[in-house]
C-alpha cells in the first residue's frame, strides 16, 4: 500500500497545537504523509479540550461528520487524545465516542504507531521512537514563531478545572531541551517563542546545573528568561498562562529583559474574594491588584491580558461588580471571558451547585465583554501615531497581517511577500478595537526607535 495519510483535527490551546505538532512528527516519522483534509484521510486523530462544554460538543458534532464518511466505504481509523481522554477518569466520554478505534491520554501518543501497527498491518509502518512523549521534536511549518512547551500538568487544582485531572501533576521539561530546541529553532530563523506551561512560572528545572554561571536569577523560571535572552538570533519572547501567585520578586522583574514582549497575560478569573476563595485561586483581589501595579511600576506601559469567568457556583451580583471593578483597576488591554459550566470530575462540579441561571450568565458576559471592549479601544487608540514593531505573520493581496510587540493585531497596507516572517516597524493610522491599522515605515526607521 502507499504511504497512508493523516490528518489531526486541533481543539483548544497553544499546547494541544503544540501536542499536535508531536503528533504530526510521530505519524511522519513512520512513514505518514499529512492530508489536505480530515475527508479523505487513512487516520483522522481528534485532539481534545474540555475547557468547555461547547468545546466538546464541538468534537462530537465532527466525529459525526467522519462517521457519515465512513458510511461511504472508506474505512478511516479514528482516534482520541487530548483533554476529553486524559480526564475521562470514568470511562463515560470514551463510551460516548466507542467508534473512535483508539482513545489514549496525551502522554501515550509514544504507542500510538505499535497500536496503529496491530489495528492496520497493512500500513506496514515501523520506526523507533522516544520513550517520553516531551522528548518527541514537534514538526512545525516553517514559521518565524514557536510553541515551546516547558512543562505539562498542573498542582493547583483550582476548583472548576480539568487540567489535573486531564494532564496530570506538573512534569518540567529539562532545562538543556528547552535551550538546545530554542537554540535549534533561532539557527532556522524563528524569531519569535511562546513558552507553555498550565502555571508556566512554576517552571522548575530537574538540571540546573545547566543555568550559567553569571545568570543573575535564583528563580527557574526567571534564569530561564535569562538564558533564553543570551540565544542569538531569538527577537522575542512571550509566555502563557503564568499564575498570580508565582508572579515572584524575579520573574516581575525579568520583565524588564531586552527580549520579553511588551505584553502579559495572568489570568485573574474573578475580582470578588468569595469566588476566588471558591475556585481555589490561592489569591485575593488584594493581592492580585498588587502584582499588578508591581508589574506597571516595573514596566509602564506593559499591555496586559487576563481570563475571567462568570457566573460560577455563587455568584451574586455584588460579586460580579467586584470583577468589573477590579477590571476597571487593572485596565486591561484585553480579557478572554467565559460562562462558567461545570465538568464532570472536577471539585466545583461535586462541591457546588450551578446556581447562575443561564440568562444571569449571559448578561454578565455582556456586560464584562462591552466593558472589555470599550477598553480596548480606548487603549488601542493610545497607539495612534505610535510606531511598533511588528512579526508579520500573513500576507493576503498587498495588505500584510502581524503581531506587535504589545500583542495587538495589525494590518499594513503595501506588503510584499518578503515581509513574512520579518520584524517591520509600522506607524499607527488607525486604531480600531480588534485591529489597528497602520503604515510600513522604511527599515532603517526601525533604528530610530
Ligand atoms: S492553575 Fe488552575 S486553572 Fe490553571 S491549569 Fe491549574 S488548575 Fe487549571
Amino acid at each position: 500500500m502507499n504511504s497512508p495519510s493523516y490528518a489531526i483535527l486541533t481543539y483548544g490551546c497553544q499546547m494541544n497545537i503544540n501536542d499536535s505538532e508531536r503528533l504530526a512528527s510521530i505519524l511522519e516519522s513512520v512513514g505518514f504523509h499529512k492530508s489536505d483534509s480530515e475527508i479523505g484521510a487513512d487516520l483522522v486523530i481528534f485532539n481534545t479540550c474540555s475547557v468547555r462544554e461547547s468545546a466538546e460538543q464541538r468534537i462530537y458534532g465532527k466525529m459525526q461528520e467522519l462517521l457519515n464518511e465512513r458510511k461511504t466505504g472508506h474505512n478511516i481509523l479514528i482516534a482520541v487524545t487530548g483533554c476529553m481522554a486524559g480526564r475521562d477518569k470514568d470511562g463515560v466520554l470514551r463510551k460516548r465516542l466507542h467508534h473512535a478505534d483508539l482513545f489514549f491520554s496525551t502522554p501515550d501518543m509514544i504507542n500510538l504507531p505499535r497500536w496503529i501497527a496491530e489495528l492496520r498491518p497493512d500500513w506496514q509502518i515501523q520506526g523507533d521512537l522516544e520513550d517520553d512523549y516531551l522528548k518527541i521534536n514537534p514538526l512545525r511549518n516553517p514559521s518565524a514563531q514557536a510553541f515551546i512547551t516547558i512543562q505539562t500538568g498542573c498542582n493547583h487544582f483550582c476548583t472548576y478545572c480539568v487540567v489535573p485531572y486531564a494532564r496530570g501533576l506538573i512534569k518540567n521539561r529539562p532545562l538543556a531541551d528547552i535551550l538546545n530546541e530554542v537554540k535549534e529553532l533561532s539557527k532556522k530563523g524563528v524569531l519569535e517563542v511562546t513558552l507553555l506551561g498550565q502555571t508556566v512560572n512554576t517552571y522548575k528545572a530537574g538540571d540546573p546545573e545547566t543555568f550559567s554561571p553569571d545568570n543573575p536569577y535564583q528563580n527557574h523560571f526567571a534564569g530561564l528568561l535569562w538564558e533564553l535572552n543570551q540565544i542569538s538570533g531569538l527577537e522575542r519572547i512571550h509566555w502563557t498562562a503564568p499564575h498570580p501567585m508565582q508572579m515572584t520578586d524575579q520573574v516581575i522583574h525579568a520583565l524588564t529583559l531586552p527580549k520579553q514582549i511588551n505584553y502579559l497575560h495572568l489570568p485573574v478569573q474573578s475580582g470578588s474574594n468569595e469566588m476566588l476563595r471558591r475556585m481555589n485561586r490561592k489569591y485575593t483581589r488584594e493581592q492580585y491588584l498588587e502584582i499588578i501595579k508591581k508589574i506597571k511600576d516595573i514596566r509602564p506601559g506593559i499591555a496586559l491580558g487576563t481570563d475571567i469567568i462568570v457566573g460560577f457556583s455563587g455568584e451574586t451580583e455584588k460579586d460580579f461588580a467586584d470583577t468589573l471593578n477590579l477590571f476597571s483597576q487593572c485596565d486591561f488591554d484585553i480579557s478572554y471571558n467565559a460562562q462558567y459550566s461545570p465538568r464532570t470530575g472536577t471539585l466545583a462540579h461535586r462541591l457546588y451547585k450551578d446556581d447562575v441561571s443561564a440568562n444571569d450568565k449571559k448578561l454578565r458576559w455582556r456586560t464584562l465583554q462591552e466593558l472589555m471592549e470599550k477598553t480596548t479601544l480606548k487603549k488601542n487608540q493610545e497607539y495612534m501615531d505610535k510606531i511598533t514593531q511588528v512579526l508579520i505573520q500573513k500576507i493576503e493581496g498587498d495588505v500584510a497581517f502581524g503581531l506587535s510587540n504589545e500583542y495587538k493585531n495589525i494590518k499594513v497596507k503595501g506588503a510584499n511577500e518578503e515581509m513574512i516572517g520579518r520584524i517591520v516597524p509600522v506607524k499607527i493610522t488607525k486604531p480600531l478595537t480588534w485591529v489597528l491599522e497602520g503604515e510600513l515605515l522604511s527599515t532603517n526607521d526601525k533604528d530610530m526607535l
